[in-house]
């Protein structure tokens, strides 16, 4: 759907997005284009500069077809490639991926194994037994601690059901393969391609504030928002100009409250409850498939041992935010961004080894 230039509207849009364009949002000229849909439970947004209106708006009606058909493809709950293999493997077959889909495991399973399983797309079943796999509906309490232990004890990690070789994954009583933290990348990586394909140089594909992008806005770089985990303004500015996937994981995007705590949907595959300490991550990198699970990675590593997990997974530039409000970056980070609290809060600067 084209977004028009109404500006009320505009600013409807940016508060939707959790991150977003800062410059240009509501200052669209004809050079911009812009488009939404809704596909893999958020909100796309596609931004081109600089390209005919016409072949835009039809590159925008080929990335949506492209979202919504990855999206049934890789639900691991509905009737796709990877449900249908869930439900062989889950009842103890041997599951055998079409040759998509097996490239895509292949890769999530390296990038389980260099991140020490904080990424592990084997927490299916825990994610199901949380209730997090529904974007329309939210629990309300926690599973049993029993039951959290239960299902812990019987999954296995993506690294030891992944036959690299035979490309097929072993069958195991319960297992469900969730790429949610990874497949959205790779939807937008693919959607980049597409839009290279046809001719288009500066864009922005934005899934649910998770972005890359491609050339500039023009004369100037790329100017996109972080948003604040816990009030939903904006923390940072960061310009982005070439080549560059922007992804953030936080304990705000799907969560619940229960006796005072907050539980939301980034599970720790060693404990079996949502990960603790980190309100978000943000990782600037080169593909968005891998940034996007870095992102999850380093939510799982915690505010001390992220940047061990940032060096396997070859990351520079990270940015957290504590669960009390402060701030960590990398070294190579802290040029990147622009901090926009009224009160400029103290950044540890972190080395990553
Ligand atoms: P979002 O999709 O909101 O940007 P993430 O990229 O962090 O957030 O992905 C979170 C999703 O990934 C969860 O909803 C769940 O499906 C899955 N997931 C949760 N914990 C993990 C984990 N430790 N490793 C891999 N996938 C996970
Ligand atoms: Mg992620």
């Amino acid at each position: 759907m084209r977004v028009g230039a109404d500006s009320r509207r505009c600013l409807a849009l940016c508060a939707a997005a959790f991150l977003f364009l800062l410059t240009s949002a509501c200052d669209r000229d004809q050079t911009e284009s812009r488009y939404r849909f809704t596909a893999m439970g958020t909100l796309v947004e596609i931004t081109i500069f600089d390209f005919p209106s016409a072949a835009a708006d039809a590159a925008a009606v080929q990335v949506e077809s492209l979202f919504l058909d990855l999206q049934q493809r890789w639900d691991p709950w509905a009737d796709g490639a990877l449900g249908q293999v869930n439900e062989v493997v889950s009842s103890g077959g041997t599951g055998i991926p079409d040759d998509d889909l097996a490239d895509l495991l292949s890769r999530a399973s390296r990038i389980s194994r260099d991140s020490g399983g904080a990424f592990d797309p084997a927490v299916g079943a825990l994610v199901r037994l949380w209730g997090f796999y529904d974007a329309e509906a939210m629990p309300d309490r926690p599973p049993s601690p029993g039951a959290i232990q239960e299902t812990l004890d019987r999954n296995l990690p993506l690294t030891r059901l992944w036959d690299e070789d035979a490309r097929v994954l072993t069958g195991h009583e319960g297992t469900t393969i969730d790429l949610g933290a990874f497949a959205k990348g790779e939807a937008v990586d693919r959607a980049i391609a597409l839009l290279e394909g046809l001719g288009v140089s500066d864009a922005i594909v934005n899934a649910g504030g998770d972005l890359r992008a491609i050339g500039r806005h023009g004369d100037r770089p790329w100017r996109i928002g972080v948003r604040e985990p816990r009030d939903a303004g904006v923390l940072a500015a960061i310009e982005v100009t070439g080549d560059e996937s922007v992804f953030t994981s936080g304990d705000y995007e799907r969560y619940f409250e229960f006796e005072g705590r907050r539980y939301h949907h980034v599970l720790d595959p060693r404990t079996g409850y949502p990960t603790l300490g980190l309100s978000s991550v943000t990782v600037i990198g080169h593909d968005a498939a891998s940034t996007d699970a870095a992102s999850t990675a380093l939510m799982v590593a915690g505010p001390q041992h992220w940047p061990t997990v940032a060096s396997a997974l070859d990351l520079r530039q990270v940015m957290v935010v504590e669960n009390d409000g402060s701030i960590q970056m990398s070294r190579d980070m802290r040029p990147r961004v622009k901090l926009l609290r009224d009160k400029p809060p103290e950044v540890m600067i972190r080395d990553i080894p």
